[in-house]
């Protein structure tokens, strides 16, 4: 029997086996090359086995393996603490550390929680999100995401927060301009907010680029604006989820940069460690931190290897390599890679490609016309990516399980690293 897969116990022959990895290629048991043109998830930003990160791993493990956070601290924490609060923006200017990306999204609901307890306002619980979205698979980050195909068997253990609709430009019928369409949108959340009763309601959350659910779906800046401003009427926390789309990936350092919008709580994950260690953060806004100190509330949360220190030394080696030429790099390689896929808009059952930074999302239809979507039993993402991984190209296949509110799609997310060759060779697999 052996290892638990999510599928069963037993390895499934149709998963290779991987012994070794460098830059953007991971290398199997028998010898053969993969191109890993999705990063491992949009995690491995800076390619695999960069030169320097095990090195502080080995000589942070030599020095101190482990120690709680909760009675001591370690020069990585609080360079990582500094770095992070230094690069992402507004005022998220302390940092929360736990170990995956789900964790740091369920930090941020028990925060937008013991925000609003602090002031007075307890019966502030709900926690709104978006239908199609993923924010994690623990039950409090499941309850807040919107993707039917993880909820459906957990549906009596989630709390039932309400959602609205995706930001989703391709399927939105609303009238008007981009920057029209972009409000109506927004305002769906207004609508729930005062249906619902505001004092029910602690925070929104969302992907501010769409990353695995509806890869590279960003709505025009008016939607973050106008979500902004109703988060703030209402009393509302804004929760970004930048654990894919955070540290490069969309070009910026954040993705809640290039749509000018800023969050009171945001949680970021794969890019901190960028895949070397397992580390994530919920970066909280000054006024989060100061309502709490004001009323001496504490945080009753926490994990054993939250903020351990081989992790946070991984993540301060890491940090350094998040230059500004590298996300010029990023906007520069998503460019090329979109070229090689310009083949594709000719293609019948291609309806949208999308781009943001080094971040592709494919969608398949079944009509172009009428943006109808595949059957989901036709599983044609799932084919295209067996295609393109017997053709040696790895990417990252989702759809076809949110309620026909979206298509199938391929998502490309090389690391931010990737060469030009491999840029041309991802394009041949998936034209
Ligand atoms: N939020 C987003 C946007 C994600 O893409 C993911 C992982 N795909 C998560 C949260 C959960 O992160 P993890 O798998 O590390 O728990």
């Amino acid at each position: 029997m052996g290892v638990f897969y999510k599928w069963g116990a037993g390895r499934d022959p149709g998963h290779p086996e991987i012994v070794d990895a460098y830059d953007s290629t991971l290398v199997t048991a028998e010898g053969e090359e993969i191109l890993d043109a999705a990063a491992g998830a949009a995690v491995v930003n800076l390619g695999h086995s960069p030169p320097g990160v095990a090195d502080a791993m080995a000589e942070q493990a030599e020095r101190v393996g482990y120690v709680s956070t909760s009675h001591f601290t370690t020069p990585s924490v609080e360079s990582v603490g500094e770095k992070l609060a230094s690069m992402t923006p507004g005022s998220l200017n302390a940092a929360f550390f736990v170990d995956s990306g789900s964790e740091a999204v369920e930090s941020a609901i028990k925060l937008a929680r013991d925000y609003h307890v602090a002031r007075g306002e307890p019966t502030r619980e709900a926690v709104i999100g978006r239908w199609a979205s993923y924010h994690g698979s623990t039950l409090g980050a499941l309850a807040a995401s919107g993707n039917t195909g993880r909820r459906t068997t957990y549906v009596p253990s989630l709390r039932d927060w309400p959602k609205i609709g995706p930001a989703y430009p391709y399927r939105w019928d609303h009238e008007g301009s981009p920057e029209e369409q972009a409000i109506a949108a927004a305002r769906e959340l207004e609508r729930l907010v005062r249906r619902r009763g505001p004092e029910t309601v602690a925070a929104f959350i969302a992907e501010p680029v769409g990353g695995s659910s509806i890869p590279a779906t960003r709505p025009h800046p008016a939607y973050y604006r106008e979500i902004r401003r109703i988060c703030s009427e209402y009393g509302l926390l804004f929760i970004a989820d930048e654990v894919m789309v955070g540290f490069g990936r969309t070009g910026e350092p954040f993705a809640c940069e290039g749509l000018g919008v800023t969050p009171d709580l945001m949680a970021l994950g794969k890019g901190l460690s960028a895949g070397y260690a397992p580390i994530s953060a919920t970066m909280v806004a000054d006024r989060v931190v100061e309502t709490l100190e004001e009323h001496d509330h504490s945080f009753q949360h926490g994990h054993t290897y939250g903020g351990n220190p081989i992790s946070t030394a991984v993540a301060d080696r890491v940090l350094d390599r998040y230059t500004e030429d590298l996300f010029a790099a990023v906007r520069r390689r998503g460019g090329r890679l979109e070229s090689t896929l310009e083949p594709l808009a000719e293609s019948p059952i291609v309806g949208e490609v999308r781009r943001v930074g080094l971040q592709v999302g494919v969608e398949f239809v079944a009509d172009r016309e009428t943006k109808a979507p595949f059957d989901p039993g036709a599983a044609v993402a799932d084919r295209i990516y067996e295609d393109a991984l017997e053709n040696g190209v790895y990417t990252y296949p989702g759809g076809g399980s949110v309620d026909g509110q979206a298509g199938d799609h391929l998502m490309l997310a090389p690391p931010l690293t990737v060469g030009d060759d491999a840029i041309e060779t991802i394009g041949e697999a998936v034209v």
